[in-house]
């Protein structure tokens, strides 16, 4: 690790950068993860490096939907495995969904050093892909899934997805609640609920809203109902748009 002082003002953003390099230096993170965290970083420096306002909407609609959901599932790959396991895991525990490993780049041996790292974290089970089950409309390695995992699941979380994959989720007839700090990536544009915030933020703020919701579950229906994606990406354009005035 690097040594940033923690009164650096980006102390945090710096401190995540060490950590997804750790990660590829651990066979984790794909050396292409670097690229995707880049892109990341740039837009989170747009949005101020702070949870804001649609993200928040979009948390409380993703938590009813993921709670509302019959067989919810944690889509997990190398860049959110290094940046935010425990948060994974956590959020496998309130909803009571399994984690399952799912990875584009399949470097020898990668998706098993992502399950250990989750075991190693406390993760009590972690499904892998298999050639049993298979995704339609989709040709990458991310096609390969686990019978009672992402093929089953009618809600999948799946944050720093792909474009692709992504619309194969949804043309199967799944909901799909992601996590982009890209407002206008493919992902977030077709994805049922896009929480557009740094992984690392929004995952403890998502397990917080959860059990909060248990107990109200027509109020929670209405706030999906009333819940609009394109709205929200909206906002997150306006609010990148003013960032340059100094807001
Ligand atoms: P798409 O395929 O959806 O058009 P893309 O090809 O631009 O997206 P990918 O490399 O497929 O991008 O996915 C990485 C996405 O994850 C990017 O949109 C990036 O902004 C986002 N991202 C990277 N790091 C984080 C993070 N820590 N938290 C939230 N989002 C992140
Ligand atoms: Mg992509």
């Amino acid at each position: 690790m690097s040594d940033v002082p923690k009164t650096h003002p980006r102390y945090l953003s710096l401190t995540l950068r060490d950590t997804i390099v750790a990660a590829v230096e651990q066979g984790i993170t794909s050396i292409h993860g670097l690229i995707a965290h880049g892109r990341g970083e740039a837009f989170d420096y747009l949005i101020g490096e702070e949870t804001q306002p649609f993200a928040i909407e979009a948390i409380h609609a993703a938590a009813v939907m993921l709670l509302s959901a019959e067989h919810p599932i944690i889509s997990v790959n190398g860049n959110v495995a290094a940046l935010a396991p425990e948060g994974l895991i956590e959020l496998g525990r309130v909803l009571n969904a399994p984690l399952e490993v799912n990875i584009f780049h399949t470097e020898t041996g990668r998706e098993e050093r992502i399950r250990d790292h989750l075991l190693k974290y406390g993760a009590p089970d972690v499904l892998m892909p298999t050639t049993e089950a298979q995704l339609s409309y989709i040709d990458s390695n991310r096609k390969f899934v686990h019978p009672e995992g992402i093929f089953k699941a009618d809600v999948v979380f799946v944050p720093l997805e792909d474009g692709d994959r992504c619309e194969a989720l949804q043309k199967m007839g799944k909901n799909v609640v992601t996590v982009d700090l890209n407002p206008m990536s493919r992902t977030a544009k077709q994805a049922s609920i896009t929480i557009v915030d740094n992984v690392v933020r929004a995952l403890p703020l998502l397990c917080e809203k959860i059990p909060e919701l248990s107990s109200d579950a027509t109020t929670a229906q209405d706030t999906l109902k009333r819940y609009s994606n394109a709205a929200v990406l909206q906002q997150a354009l306006q609010h990148i748009s003013r960032s340059g005035d100094g807001n």
